[in-house]
């Protein structure tokens, strides 16, 4: 874009210089037309009027020289006449003069011929005048009087005739230069009332251009501006893009002035934000900070400061005097006389040297504040105050809780291990015994009634130990459920047994927690310093050693320590590892036992029992590494891979077979077991309802609502819930209640003391009947013989699994043992199968491992 590049300066100068030539040539112009009427005045003054008058006196003194020449003809007195020579002398200098002037003044060529013809005239006029004088004085009187009359007085007349036309010519040139005069005045006048015009014009022009040019855009951007000023930032679209003079410049720089005052407003409201901020900061400083000046006047605290000392409103506001907030301390009895006065001298001093000072005061309330003084350098200082009651508490905490366990406060390992160093450094260390303990089933506790009942019990646990043991010995907790106590003078093991004993008996009676009612044992293992030696480290290794021995066999036991427990610890940590390597390789195998219906005497399930055939150990059994596998949380991934496999194997089979797959307590705790579930059915194609879950009442020890959760999703999906074990734990049949079950599988214990126990009977037929009245399918498991087969069809078992029927059996073996029992896939009657029913235990490994 082109743009207008001239300047304001430019145009104004450009208009003010024409205003100026305008001015000038107008003066100049009425300058010339005032001169030219002028030089006519002058004209008429210098030439006309003399010339006029000269004219007149011409003819005045030419008649006057006619009538003294007429009154000389008739006079005939000496004295008259000599009069009369005087009068027409006088009459003729006069002309003279009168002719001289009119010849000294310029004249035009007519007035020169005629003054010439005049000058004849009269010439011949005064000629014949002499001659009749003359004649006169000779005294002829009579012609002179005739040549008067006919020569003389003709010759007068032709004179003045020639002076009449001069004195014409002269009046008309001289009306000439005056209507001369008048036409130039006028002619003045119209031009300078034009150029009057013209100015006039030319003026508004620059008004109004100076007003569209200039004032306009001034009154827009001064408009602008007063509206930026007053709070209004819309753009201004003063269109000063385009203009390139000194208006553009200013439209621009007022839009430059917006910006830059947006910019500043923005500065300023930022400024306010972080003003705020500061201030939300400074108040919510969890520390109290006051600024005093170089006169010691408050310039500004927060709320902290004024909140830790009962600050009142006056001695918060700025300005507000260190001696009255000491005064305040003093008065609101946060601080003695003398320790103020304390204080404040061991203040003064770094204060005075602009040193900064960092101390701590103990206010009479209990509370201490620690506090950092800073000089600033204007004079004056900034202090911060805090409150560290809590902190002083909490060291003090933190010291005794390196020292303690945190839930049962109890001793930890720290102070345990210093305790016994102590103790294995003096004279009676042979006397010392370590025992460790371990609670049985508080894993299950833990992980299914939640980690709230589980600490609860290990409270109860600390409350019950610690009662047990003498002043002198020392129980701790090491973690988890790891207990030790430290028995000074054990001299004899049948001490340490006894208070074995008393702890096991101690740990075992029951706990309520809550609403539960929990059993758990414990297992203790022994180390006697006099054995083992006098090594901290070695004492607890080996009542460790000797407390998995005493878990192992069989829990609520103790166990002293024997030297070839240190074989067994590795061959069980080679154990975990050969675990571990066996998931990783897919070393597990599900065998398959037939579980039959006691009323067709056809199978009706495959129970999926999970097998380890290890290349040196052999075949492992589940009693031995499912324990392991839960304990090392390999469950969760092994679980899994069981329940896929059995769903897969279970899916060849007739559709009327069921799989049954044993869950662990810790699996059903999980999250997502049902996702796991159906996607091992979504896979295998398997129906639900072909799908059996066994789990045993530790599942539901705790009855959490997460655990029904999942076991009422489970049974959603149309898989059924199986209790399994019933009766070999604690539970009565209330667990029975506690959820819909589609199975009860009475342990195997039950039919094993049928026969001479009536109280293993009764409880049989109880769960039975039970099983009948709540429409629960009943399963009695280890039946192993013909007889324990008809006890339990006697009463009323619905189902029964066990070596009579088969073992567990490879997969591979399932279609053969269908066909045994269930006759081949087209036949089918109950008389045929029964008579291909076994007669007895079936050899191979799986029998050798159940037995
Ligand atoms: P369980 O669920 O009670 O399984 C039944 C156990 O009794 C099996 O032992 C089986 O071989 C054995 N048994 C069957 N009939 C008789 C009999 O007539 N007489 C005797 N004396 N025993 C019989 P197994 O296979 O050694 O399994 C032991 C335990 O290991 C199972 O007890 C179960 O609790 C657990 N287990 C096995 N497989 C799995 C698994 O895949 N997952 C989980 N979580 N646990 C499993
Ligand atoms: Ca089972
Ligand atoms: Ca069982």
């Amino acid at each position: 874009m082109t743009g207008r590049t001239t300047t304001i300066r430019t145009k104004l100068g450009a208009v003010l210089g024409v205003a100026l030539l305008i001015v000038v040539g107008l003066g100049a112009f009425s300058m010339t037309q005032l001169d030219a009427v002028h030089r006519v005045t002058q004209e008429l003054h210098n030439l006309w009027t003399p010339k006029i008058r000269a004219l007149d006196a011409m003819q005045r003194a030419a008649t006057s020289h006619r009538l003294l020449a007429i009154r000389r003809m008739e006079t005939t007195n000496f004295r008259h006449l000599a009069a009369l020579g005087s009068g027409l002398r006088t009459a003729e200098d006069s002309l003279g003069d009168a002719r001289e002037r009119f010849r000294a003044l310029p004249r035009n060529r007519e007035e020169t011929a005629l003054l010439v013809a005049f000058d004849e005239a009269w010439a011949g006029y005064e000629t014949s005048f002499e001659a009749v004088a003359d004649r006169l004085d000779g005294g002829e009187i009579t012609s002179a009087a005739r040549a008067f009359h006919t020569q003389t007085l003709p010759a007068f007349d032709a004179a003045t005739l020639e002076l009449d036309r001069l004195t014409a010519a002269a009046d008309r040139h001289a009306r000439e230069a005056e209507e001369k005069a008048a036409g130039v005045q006028q002619k003045a006048r119209l031009l300078i009332g034009a150029a009057i015009m013209l100015a006039v014009g030319l003026a508004v022009g620059a008004i109004l251009w100076a007003s569209a040019e200039i004032t306009s855009p001034l009154l827009r951007v001064s408009r602008a501006m007063q509206r930026l000023t007053a709070g209004y930032h819309a753009p201004l679209e003063l269109g000063g893009e385009a203009r390139r003079d000194e208006i553009g410049v200013l439209m621009r720089a007022a839009e430059g002035y917006r910006e830059s005052l947006i910019r500043s407003r923005e500065f300023a409201d930022q400024a306010a934000i972080e003003r705020r901020r500061l201030d939300v900061a400074i108040n919510t400083m969890p520390i109290g900070l006051s600024m005093y000046d170089a006169k010691q006047r408050l310039i500004v605290c927060n709320d902290r400061y004024a909140e830790i000392y009962g600050l009142p409103a006056a001695l918060r506001r700025p300005g507000a005097a260190f001696e009255d907030i000491l005064a305040h301390l003093r008065s609101a009895g946060f601080f003695d006389d003398l320790d103020l006065e304390g204080f404040v001298r061991s203040l003064s001093l770094p204060l005075a040297e602009r040193q900064a000072f960092v101390g701590a005061v103990d206010l009479r309330d209990g509370r201490a504040i620690s506090i950092t003084y800073s000089p600033m350098p204007a004079g004056g200082w900034v202090s911060t105050h805090e409150d560290v009651t809590a902190r002083r508490k909490a060291d003090a905490q933190i010291r005794h809780m390196a020292r303690h366990d945190a839930l049962t406060e109890l001793p930890n390992r720290v102070q345990y291990m210093e305790a016994l160093e102590c103790a294995l450094q003096g004279e009676r260390a042979a006397e010392l015994a370590v025992l460790s303990l371990d609670l049985d089933r508080f894993k299950i506790v833990n992980d299914t009634l939640g980690h709230g009942v589980g600490d609860e019990l290990l409270r109860a646990v600390a409350g019950r130990l610690r009662a047990a043991v003498r002043a002198g010995d020392v129980a701790a907790r090491f973690g988890g459920d790891e207990f030790v106590v430290l028995q000074r003078a054990g001299r004899r093991p049948e001490g340490v047994a006894a208070l074995a004993e008393r702890l096991i008996e101690a740990l075992s009676r029951p706990y309520r927690i809550g609403d539960h009612q929990l059993v758990i044992g414990a297992s203790v293992g022994i180390a006697l310093a006099s054995e083992v030696g006098i090594d901290a480290n070695r004492l607890l290794k080996c009542a460790d050693m000797a407390l998995y021995r005493a878990k192992s066999d069989g829990r609520g036991a103790y166990c002293f320590f024997a030297p070839e427990m240190d074989a067994e610890m590795q061959s069980r940590r080679r154990m975990e590892l050969d675990l571990r390597a066996a998931h990783e390789e897919g070393e597990f195998r599900l065998h398959y036992q037939p579980i039959l219906d006691l009323k067709t005497n056809r199978i009706v399930c495959f129970e999926a029992l999970m097998r380890w055939r290890h290349e040196s150990r052999g075949l492992v059994s589940p009693a031995a590494f499912i324990p392991l596998a839960e304990e090392i949380g390999l469950i969760g991934p092994m679980g899994r891979w069981a329940l896929r496999r059995a769903c897969r194997d279970a899916a060849a089979w007739p559709a009327q077979i069921a799989v049954s797959v044993n869950l662990s307590p810790s699996q059903v705790a999980m999250e997502g077991l049902a996702a796991v579930v159906q996607a091992a059915l979504a896979e295998s194609g398997l129906a639900p309802e072909r799908l059996e879950l066994e789990i045993t009442e530790n599942a539901l020890l705790a009855e959490t609502e997460a655990t029904l959760t999942t076991l009422r999703r489970l049974r959603a999906l149309g898989v059924r819930i199986v209790m399994d074990d019933f009766g070999a734990g604690y539970s009565g049949v209330g667990y029975l209640r506690s959820f819909e079950f589609d199975k009860v599988k009475i342990d195997r214990s039950f039919v094993l003391r049928m026969a001479e126990d009536k109280r293993s009977m009764a409880v049989f037929r109880a769960v039975t009947s039970l099983g009948a009245d709540l429409g629960i399918v009943t399963a009695a498991e280890g039946v192993e013989t013909a007889e324990q087969l008809e006890r339990v069809r006697g009463e009323g078992c619905d189902e029964a699994q066990g070596y009579y029927f088969s073992s567990a059996r490879p997969a591979d073996e399932a279609a053969a043992l269908i066909e045994r029992f269930n006759g081949p896939a087209t036949q089918g009657g109950v008389e045929r199968r029964l008579s291909v029913l076994p007669g007895g235990r079936l050899s191979g490994s799986d029998a050798a491992l159940g037995g």
